[in-house]
């Protein structure tokens, strides 16, 4: 193996898997009310073409899948295709991205298979915001004891992911950091982006520098290293806690220039940027019986086609798919 890298020379050892389009909620910065049109069921890759596709990239360099959605956990027997991507020799280390409504239910099942780690999405601690933010009516408490569960049965570091927004849960930015001083939640505040279909606009962005000025009001935020992954976040602590707070920058200090991933959309896309519409498609080669080399080949060709970087901050957001069909 010699490992992948694109035309800029950045390594890329990362495949991000949605495996559904699928989601129990509509978060306003994510979906429309209405939800997306969802594919049909015969577009969604089967577990066998997603486990040939990580297979192939695998041989090529990818070490890291993430499993993403839409909602990842609402695709029946998940605990299967992890088992089945586990068995890849080249592949070291599998996660999860959830909303944490149907964690606890799954968490055990799903760290035997072979599932190391967990983020879960969470914006708010309160109930009627929860239910606001998601425009469902789920329990708040769900989440929190998914939390727990995954924490329990081994699927550490449990990461929080919060998307932070002004006027609707940037009040709460001391309350989730506060929690990292005894618990061991390790708490990432990402900047709002433009989404195809989301409800939020512009005026609710808050930037990280603001993020953190305000947090600094409540004690020094020294840097550390992250745990596990090699993501964009930034991470610190507060003197002492238990837990990190991590800040990711998208919007106001793109991290595209050490982007090490690929994103296989559910019906079988090779994307080569969230923000980005370029897509190579896997499944008609596929369905049409392509060989293992052949499928390499696509692979390469998509690694090759990376841009060098999204253009957010010139204005250009891609219209084509929202976040919850790339699998942001
Ligand atoms: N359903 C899963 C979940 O809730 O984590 C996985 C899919 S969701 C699309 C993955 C991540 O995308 C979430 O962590 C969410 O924070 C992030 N995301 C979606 N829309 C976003 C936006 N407009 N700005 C920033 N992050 C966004």
């Amino acid at each position: 193996m010699t490992g992948l890298s694109d035309s800029f020379q950045r390594p890329i050892d990362y495949l991000r898997i949605s495996v559904t389009d699928r989601c129990n909620l509509r978060c306003i910065y994510c979906m429309p009310l209405s939800g997306v049109s969802l594919m049909p069921h015969d577009s969604v890759l089967t577990y066998e073409e997603i486990y040939a596709i990580a297979q192939a990239a695998a041989e090529l360099g990818i070490n890291k899948v993430r499993l993403t959605g839409g909602e990842p956990l609402v695709r029946s027997r998940l605990a299967k295709l992890i088992k089945m991507l586990a068995h890849i020799d080249a592949i070291d280390d599998i996660s999860l991205t959830t909303n944490g409504t149907l964690l606890g239910r799954y968490a055990a099942e799903l760290k035997s298979a072979g599932l190391r780690r967990v983020n879960v999405s969470l914006d708010t601690l309160k109930q009627g915001k929860f239910e606001f933010i998601t425009r469902r009516d789920n329990n708040l408490g769900d989440v929190l004891k998914g939390i727990e569960v995954a924490r329990t049965v081994g699927l550490n570091p449990v990461k929080i992911n919060m998307v932070v927004m002004a006027g609707i849960n940037d009040d709460e930015l001391l309350d989730f950091a506060t929690k990292t001083i005894d618990e061991e939640w390790h708490v990432r505040f990402i900047e709002l982006m433009p989404s195809a279909g989301a409800s939020t606009t512009a005026s609710q962005f808050v930037p990280v520098s603001d993020m953190r000025k305000r947090l600094e009001l409540s004690g020094e935020l020294e840097p550390c290293l992250p745990g596990v992954g090699n993501g964009p976040a930034k991470y610190f602590r507060f003197p002492h806690a238990t837990g990190t707070i991590g800040f990711i920058t998208p919007v106001s200090e793109h991290f595209c220039f050490s982007c090490n991933r690929l994103r296989l959309t559910s019906n079988g896309k090779l994307r080569l940027c969230l923000l980005a519409e370029d897509e190579i498609d896997m499944k008609q080669p596929l369905r049409s019986g392509i060989s293992s080399a052949e499928l390499k080949q696509l692979i390469e060709e998509a690694v090759a086609r990376k841009p060098l970087r999204h253009h957010l901050a010139e204005g250009y957001m891609p219209k084509d798919r929202p976040f919850s069909q790339v699998g942001g």
